[in-house]
């Protein structure tokens, strides 16, 4: 059996059509295989269909300005060149006139001439491609998104990954263009005006976290990584927004969450509880984003310091274990005495910050410090067991403030823990940045990448493209539209 594809050209009219052949497909006997398009028959097909329309697009928009539109006489041509742009279905190399202005707009001078085509298709791409490369590019390594792009779109040699990061990151730049001014406080209003807003949905929950990306600007592999904040802000009803950026490369990152809480219903009677580990960083950028908030230090990264701390304990004690096997001569209960005596301390400096009490909590870790300091023996880890000590120490002295009534919150069901932020850290910033260790980034880039990588992640950068570009539909997926 033979298929010839053809395309009917219908005039705006109705007056005229023309049809032109696309492709012939032959089958003989049926093969799964062979029961409808292959994917290399699905790619001509498109390419070929695109070409043919874009022809008649480019020759009817081209028609308007061949005459003049005052005295009706034809343009003269003073040359023409081949414009190239690129679009998911192949590139195009279009022809593009140099027209001179008509005589009777200019008479006695040297005539002025334009590219109307050129002017008109500025950038050498189609939003469309520059949609997807952007998002895959967001998702995925650059390598691998131009072999998926390729794969299944006739594009194939056409991208590559130079012009797929300078793209991606020109739609990252549009994206930090649009963000308002930074500013020092975010409170809008006065509490009179607050309390005559509309009663405020429930609390939102921000909880906040850095990672580290590998930099390119170091020598060795050891070192050089530079700090990404990301978050998560979480409605009651559990809609999520995530944001990032580069630490020290952002000059806004107020207003970038400010904005997020606001594309969120942020009122400013609104409740907002932050969830941090602390740390100057993000303690100053929760600061002023509204008059209802509360920041807390997360029991997430307080349990976690005193697991590690616990671990440590044990390993201790299992090598005491070992080594009195060789000495038997050993007194063994009293050389098990402390790190056993440690780990009931650790025990009960977690109950008492879990119930908030950071004084009595201090003052056990203190008995940790003096114990480990005139413990007689000297076990291997005892050394990093008394910097951990001291650590968590300053760490609970710096953010005590910010220590609550764990279990008090909990039994109200009130948000305690930022764990899911730290699995916000892994959604956001180590998928893309770090689990290639091989892979650099310069501050710039890594910002630029994490802005549009929130979009996608958000669900947000088809909507952003749909604002730029109103001939893109925002639904990704507009089969069903087209069906009917
Ligand atoms: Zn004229």
């Amino acid at each position: 059996m033979k298929i010839r594809i053809q395309i009917v050209m219908e005039a705006a009219n109705g007056e005229s059509e023309r049809i032109e052949d696309i492709a012939e497909l032959e089958r003989n006997s049926l093969q799964p295989e062979t029961l409808g398009l292959t994917l290399a028959e699905s790619k001509k097909l498109l390419q070929g269909i695109q070409q043919r329309m874009v022809s008649e697009q480019v020759a009817e928009y081209m028609a308007q300005f061949n005459t003049c539109p005052d005295c009706g006489a034809c343009r003269t041509r003073k040359g023409q060149h081949t414009l190239v742009y690129r679009t998911l279905f192949g590139k195009l190399n279009l022809i593009s006139p140099r027209l001179y202005d008509c005589a009777c707009h200019q008479p006695h001078q040297a005539r002025h001439s334009s590219s109307p085509l050129a002017t008109w298709l500025e950038a050498h791409s189609s939003p469309e491609l520059l949609y997807l490369e952007t998002k895959f590019a967001s998702l995925m390594s650059y390598g691998l998104s131009i072999r998926l792009l390729s794969e299944v779109l006739p594009i194939a040699n056409e991208v590559n990954a130079t012009s797929m990061r300078r793209h991606q990151q020109q739609i990252a730049e549009r994206i930090e263009s649009e963000l308002g001014e930074e500013q020092f406080q975010f409170i809008k209003g006065c509490p009179d005006e607050w309390r005559r807003q509309p009663r405020p949905e429930p609390p939102l929950t921000v909880g906040l976290d850095g990672g580290y990306v590998h930099a390119s600007d170091q020598k060795s592999r050891t070192e050089g990584w530079f700090e990404v904040i990301t978050g998560k802000s979480v409605k009651a009803d559990g809609d999520a927004k995530v944001f990032a950026f580069v630490n020290k490369y952002d000059a806004k990152p107020k207003r970038r969450l400010y904005e997020v809480l606001k594309s969120q219903g942020l009122q400013m009677n609104q409740q907002v509880v932050f969830l941090s580990d602390g740390g100057d960083t993000v303690r100053s950028l929760q600061r002023y984003l509204s008059p209802e908030s509360e920041h807390l230090l997360d029991w997430f990264h307080i349990t976690m310091r005193l697991t590690v701390m616990k671990q440590m304990t044990k390993g201790i004690i299992k090598e005491l274990a070992v080594q009195k096997k060789h000495q038997k001569e050993a007194d063994e209960s009293e050389n098990t005495d402390v790190p056993a005596q440690l780990l009931k301390q650790l025990e009960s400096i977690k109950w008492h910050l879990w119930h908030g009490n950071v004084t009595e909590a201090l003052a056990l870790i203190y008995d940790v410090n003096v114990d480990l300091e005139i413990w007689e023996e000297n076990p291997t880890n005892k050394k990093k067991l008394l910097k951990l000590v001291c650590e968590f120490e300053n760490y609970i002295r710096a953010n005590g403030a910010f220590i609550p009534n764990y279990g008090e919150r909990y039994r109200h069901n009130e948000t305690i823990s930022t764990a899911f932020v730290e699995s916000t850290v892994n959604y956001v910033i180590s998928k893309r940045f770090v689990k290639k260790q091989q892979m650099r980034w310069t501050q710039r880039g890594a910002h630029l990448l994490l802005q549009t990588r929130v979009q996608v992640l958000n669900d947000d950068l088809r909507k952003t493209f749909g604002r730029w570009f109103q001939g893109m539909s925002v639904v990704e997926n507009e089969e069903s539209k087209m069906a009917a």
